[in-house]
């Protein structure tokens, strides 16, 4: 059994039969200000105490900078009792450029392998090249296992044709309660194959990106009847999805407090109902939303 699921329990299993923390920290925007890092690190540090231990960064975040703070934040922790993510750019994820981008984002954490390696977004990427060189990374040693992110349904079933596509562990993907497209097509698609998700922008930036989201009254009002913010709701809203991880961003001690607790709230199908008054799923094929 893994450290992490000893933790709590709050995990999913992936394709491979391992399992994940359900429940993470964002990176994004982290290291961008040397005066915020040991803030940052800090913020990290204690997501971590309370268990949220899969960590989401990116070679993007920062140029690196933020793979390093989530390096800081992990050194007083067993290796294994940490999920750690990172992601590689379109563009350098062809055979000669995805080693040298993945050991620069080992040297940036300070660890010898990553949890989960995966291409940023699709692009024009040559998928063929992308899954070689990542099964070859496997068997390096560099990384346990690889997924993609912001994948449609028409970018996964390109994965599929390739050799080795379907051992792709995960795909990344925008989702909260104001931005549901995947659950017409995408999320059907997924679950036939046994594909989770992990949710980016669970909270929506803080409702920032749908400002409909806190100005709900349904919403306000699921969150008074679980003693809860409105923002807790919108991570609890991902949460109830057992195949699906998310990794809001906190840097405010608050912030992570009050995500971490999230995992003890259970919407009931009422509750899912009310929120969907406001925020239906959509019933027709949108365009893949990203950030
Ligand atoms: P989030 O939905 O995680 O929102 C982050 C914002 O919400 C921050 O401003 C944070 O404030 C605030 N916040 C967090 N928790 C709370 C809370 N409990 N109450 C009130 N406000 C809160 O957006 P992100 O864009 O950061 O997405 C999450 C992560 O997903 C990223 O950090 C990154 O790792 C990943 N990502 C992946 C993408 C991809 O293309 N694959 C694209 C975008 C993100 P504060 O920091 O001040 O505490």
């Amino acid at each position: 059994m893994n450290a992490y699921q000893r933790t709590d329990g709050f995990s999913l299993m992936l394709p491979d039969g391992t399992t994940m923390p359900r429940l993470g920290q964002g990176t994004w925007m982290m290291g961008e200000s040397e005066g915020k890092r040991q803030a940052e690190v800090d913020a990290l540090k204690n997501g971590l105490t309370l268990g949220m231990n899969l960590l989401d960064s990116a070679e993007m975040y920062a140029d690196g900078r933020a793979e390093s703070i989530a390096g800081e934040a992990i050194i007083e922790y067993d290796r294994s009792d940490v999920f750690l993510v990172s992601k590689v750019y379109p563009w350098n994820a062809g055979r000669d450029r995805l080693s040298k981008s993945c050991e620069q984002s080992l040297k940036n954490f300070g660890v010898e392998t990553l949890d989960l390696y995966l291409l940023h977004w699709r692009e024009d990427a040559d998928l063929a090249e992308v899954v070689y060189g990542m099964e070859e990374l496997i068997d390096r040693g560099k990384i346990r296992r690889w997924g993609v992110s912001n994948f449609d349904t028409e970018d996964m079933e390109a994965l599929w044709k390739v050799t080795d596509g379907k051992k792709c562990a995960v795909n990344q993907v925008l989702y909260n309660l104001g931005s549901r497209g995947i659950e017409f097509d995408l999320m059907p698609w997924q679950r036939e194959r046994g594909i989770p998700f992990m949710a980016y922008c669970p909270v929506a930036q803080g409702g920032s990106l749908r400002e409909e989201l806190l100005n709900s009254g349904d919403v306000w009002e699921t969150a008074q009847k679980h003693n809860a913010t409105p923002i807790q709701i919108l991570l609890s809203f991902v949460l109830r999805h057992e195949d699906m991880a998310a990794i809001p961003k906190a840097v405010s001690q608050e912030h992570v407090e009050q995500n971490a607790v999230v995992r003890s709230i259970r919407l009931s199908e009422d509750d899912i109902e009310l929120l969907s008054r406001s925020f239906p799923a959509p019933g027709r094929k949108t365009p893949m939303e990203k950030v």
